[in-house]
């Protein structure tokens, strides 16, 4: 599907000896390809690693369901080793359950917090189905998604009665390069993961909560100190995201922004040492 369309190189740098978490140095060659799905307003992320672990976080609205699943054939994913859903908004878990009927799935992840809505307890019997257990996600989970790929979760911190705030946030280690992966995380779960004192620094930075005013505070964003930014949004949403403010802060910071509504399924690809960013469109 993405091959028919002419694609080209938007940025390519190099990061320089930056301080890296990877526990061995990556191999020459290798490389951990991150997609930031185009499934208009809502986010899904696709990683997968040099020796083709996989990890997809978020899958879209419900009416994404048949596009995750042609995404999933376009990247030749089979299995999905790690599932992530960041909190129970329709926008990140409504695909999901369809991707987890299709594909075998080795752990999933999600926040506890409970919702009752139809999308949600659809995506609990695909899990059921599946015969797997849910992981709580939570700050200071970690562990190796393949022998140079590190994954640490940063948020959530505590207990939020706004779910968005709930959202998984999940740090992706390889060699010299990372990428901060928000969910919806909005000002409060910012606050509290400055607080906890964790590495928050990443090259590549997802925009929480799709860009909206509620995110990406000055203090969080001069901690994570990105290079790009993603936002994951749909042409013409409702929502009027993302918000103005929040693209002039990202501006002023320097930060190279990308956006799935402008320029399509965004694939960042990582060396180990540097990276290498093609738009859809
Ligand atoms: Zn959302």
């Amino acid at each position: 599907m993405l091959a028919a369309i002419s694609m080209f190189i938007v940025a390519g740098c190099s990061l320089g000896d930056l301080p890296g978490a990877g526990t061995t140095d990556p191999v020459d060659g290798q490389k951990l390809n991150v997609y930031f799905l185009d499934v208009g307003q809502g986010a899904s992320q696709l990683l997968v690693t040099p020796s083709g672990k996989t990890m997809l976080i978020d899958a879209g609205n419900n009416d994404k369901e048949q596009v995750m699943l042609d995404y999933m054939k376009t990247y030749h994913i089979e299995k999905l080793d790690v599932v992530v859903g960041t909190h129970p908004d329709a926008d990140h878990i409504g695909g999901l359950d369809k991707v987890i009927d299709h594909l075998p799935v080795s752990a999933i992840y999600m926040p506890k917090v409970q919702s009752n809505t139809k999308t949600f307890e659809s995506l609990l019997q695909s899990i059921k189905n599946k015969g797997l257990k849910v992981k709580t996600a939570r700050a200071g989970l970690s562990f190796d998604l393949d022998d140079q790929v590190h994954v640490d979760m940063l948020a959530p911190n505590g207990t939020y009665e706004n779910t968005n705030n709930m959202s998984a946030v999940v740090k992706v280690t390889y060699g010299h390069t990372s990428f901060l992966l928000t969910g919806d995380a909005e000002s409060e779960s910012e606050k509290d993961m400055l607080a906890s004192g964790a590495d928050l620094h990443a090259d590549v930075l997802l925009v929480g909560h799709h860009g909206s005013n509620s995110s990406t505070t000055l203090k969080f964003l001069k901690q994570v100190q990105p290079k790009y930014a993603v936002i994951q949004v749909g042409k013409g949403n409702t929502y009027g995201h993302p918000k103005s403010a929040v693209l002039n802060r990202l501006q002023k910071q320097g930060v190279e922004v990308y956006r799935n509504d402008l320029q399509g399924t965004i694939t960042i690809t990582s060396d180990g040492k540097s990276l290498h960013i093609v738009t859809e469109r």
